[in-house]
């Protein structure tokens, strides 16, 4: 049995009695917390230390915890404080909410349902929370789902999240929880009270997208593929064949389909001998490059280097753009916003607007996937991304 699939095994049936599945995400992850006040928000929570009996916390007292020496400092109101290796703040009654605030920053506040744990773990604090899979699932969708609010759009969103969780969900499991909540896993500001985000969750609940060997796809997405997506290949190394390039005639009037830059033509030609290209007797022209379909590579002569190299050295929208010399300056002319494989997040939302279906979204953007609950999905062989 793979390791993916007992991991599986785990969040479904972790703390079992409390909720269907619950997810472990480490939250402020990226932000270095030093000390941190949680307030409750509703629902009933105690504070375990794991050394004697919880104690109650009301809704009132905030628990204010900080560094102290490389482990945590607690102080409840009332009490005095102490200092403990790991503590874990218990939601009881399976509908619990809190708030937490970091580093003394009103900015930093977000909130949260389930429960929390801190460890001291040499000059930071790492929180993780145990959260309602769907919960956590609707609030990625808050975070990282764009402006999109037909509900079908949201529905395939959340479709994408769950298979994310899912087929991830041994990302960090050295570390002791199951993702983080920044980008290197999937952006979870903390719960959201979107009763349509809701819904879209709760109605596709438990339903992953699966390849047709029936293992969890990469469900990748991306903001506007400009009238075509790129196939895996072409941006990562290894080709998937749901993956596959689609003309999508949905996002080209939308507000990333197009994007123009313009460079000096010395700095250009600068940029090509650091990626070691050799000019030899060429003219400005030469330089000049039409993508009206997706190309992979950009190409002088002999001389070439991937779109998307060029993309991520200048922190282009898009690989998929024409280069033309225009006087003493290089024009780029973009289209789309993002790596362009999967699906196209404004293409969707032009597809719901239009009376598309979630599942119909997905299965145009991705090919020969099926919708179906997660307990079909088999374990993979490998990871390959
Ligand atoms: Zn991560
Ligand atoms: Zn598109």
């Amino acid at each position: 049995m793979s390791k993916i699939f007992l991991n599986i095994l785990l969040l479904v049936f972790l703390l079992p009695g409390m909720t269907p599945a619950q997810v472990r995400v480490r939250v402020f992850a990226d932000r270095k917390p030093s000390s941190a006040s949680l307030s409750v928000i509703h629902g009933k929570f105690e504070l375990d230390t794991y050394d004697g009996s919880p104690v109650p916390i009301g809704s009132g007292d905030p628990v204010i915890l900080a560094l102290y020496e490389g482990r945590v400092a607690v102080k409840l109101r009332n009490s005095v404080s102490f200092t403990v290796d790991s503590l874990t703040v218990r939601g009881l009654t399976g509908n619990d909410h809190f708030s937490l605030r970091i580093n003394g920053s009103p900015g930093e506040r977000r909130y949260y349902s389930g429960s929390l744990k801190c460890i001291a773990d040499l000059r930071v604090m790492v929180f993780t929370n145990i959260c309602d899979v769907e919960e956590y699932i609707a609030g990625v969708v808050r975070t990282e789902g764009g402006p999109g609010r037909r509900i079908e759009y949201l529905k395939s969103q959340a479709l994408l999240v769950r298979t994310y969780l899912y087929r991830h969900s041994d990302r960090h499991m050295i570390d002791g929880y199951n993702l983080c909540d920044n980008t290197h896993c999937q952006a979870f500001n903390g719960v959201t009270s979107d009763s349509l985000i809701l819904r879209a969750a709760s109605e596709t609940s438990d339903q992953v997208i699966l390849s047709s060997d029936s293992t969890l796809i990469i469900s990748a997405f991306h903001s506007n593929c400009g009238g075509e997506t790129s196939t895996s290949d072409f941006v990562w190394l290894a080709g998937h064949s749901y993956l596959k390039k689609v003309i999508d005639p949905y996002c080209i009037k939308s507000p990333n389909a197009h994007w123009k830059k313009t460079i000096p033509l010395a700095e250009w030609e600068s940029y090509l001998k650091r990626s070691g290209y050799a000019p030899s007797g060429v003219t400005a022209r030469s330089y000049n490059f039409v993508q009206n379909t997706r190309h992979n590579e950009y190409r002088i002569g002999t001389f070439s280097i991937p779109f998307n190299t060029i993309r991520n050295d200048l922190n282009l929208k898009s690989s998929f753009f024409s280069v033309s010399h225009e006087g003493s300056s290089i024009v780029l002319r973009g289209r789309g916003y993002g790596h362009g494989v999967g699906l196209c997040q404004e293409g969707a939302m032009v597809m719901a607007a239009r009376g598309f279906k979630s599942d119909e979204i997905i299965k145009f953007y991705y090919s020969d996937v099926i919708i179906t609950d997660v307990k079909y999905a088999k374990p993979l062989k490998q990871e390959t991304y």
